[in-house]
């Protein structure tokens, strides 16, 4: 049984952090276009050097860059019997690039799963989060605080705060996810199969009320 999946939602809705749980469970990658691009941007390969100053700003980088980093992805052997994308697509023209894409190997997407979140959630969550500095992985300093302050439990590296958690950013994010990616459900609830699901629960609540909707789809 194949699991394709779409997290889609605001920042802060706990996206990532819910595909760390997923991927980790059933197996499979989770593919997110902002971790990509971070990576992109600390190498300071062409991909980060384009990226940068949309990222830094909370701006969309162009459909065609992350497009195309989305269908190399795809291509990738582990993508094979699913996969989670988290972040990806955050435009029209970006759902309507993905289902060529996938349409071309005779292949859909699974599952939408939408996490509807209140804008204090998001905020209080972006605010609050760290990340490491070196595996990318998500912290909060109330809801998921690392064992030693400041240190990933992990790999041992430093936490930081992203530079577009910045309160004037996050303002930012949140209209451009307001005017730029909502749409996509609507988009998705016409042509795909989209189930909604409350993000302002915590980690493992929501864990459980996607593990149904999996068990009703006969996805797991
Ligand atoms: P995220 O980690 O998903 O919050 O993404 C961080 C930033 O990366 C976003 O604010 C955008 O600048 C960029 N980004 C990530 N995914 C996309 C996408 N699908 N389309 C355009 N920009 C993206």
């Amino acid at each position: 049984m194949s699991m394709r999946l779409i997290l889609l939602g605001p920042p802060g809705a706990g996206k990532g952090t819910q595909s760390d749980v997923l991927s980790r469970r059933y197996k499979i990658p989770h593919i997110s276009t902002g971790d990509i691009l971070r990576k992109a941007v600390i190498k300071e390969v062409p991909l980060g050097v384009k990226a940068k100053s949309y990222m830094d700003k909370g701006e969309l980088v162009p459909d065609e860059i992350v497009t195309e980093v989305i269908v190399d992805a795809l291509k990738s052997d582990d993508a094979k019997k699913g996969f989670i994308l988290d972040g990806f697509p955050r435009t029209l023209n970006q759902a309507i690039a993905l289902d060529e894409s996938l349409s071309k190997i005779s292949s859909g997407i699974d599952l939408i799963i939408y996490f509807e979140t209140s804008p204090e959630v998001a905020i209080e969550r972006l605010s609050g989060r760290r990340v490491c500095s070196k595996c990318g992985f998500n912290y909060h300093v109330k809801n998921i605080p690392p064992k030693q302050e400041g240190i990933c439990d992990r790999c041992g590296s430093r936490l930081i705060q992203r530079p577009d958690d910045k309160e004037e950013t996050v303002r930012n994010r949140l209209k451009v996810y307001q005017t730029q990616t909502k749409p996509l459900i609507n988009y998705y609830l016409r042509k795909g199969n989209l189930k909604k699901v409350s993000g302002d629960m915590d980690v493992d609540e929501l864990f459980k009320v996607i593990f149904k909707i999996f068990e009703d789809e006969h996805l797991a």
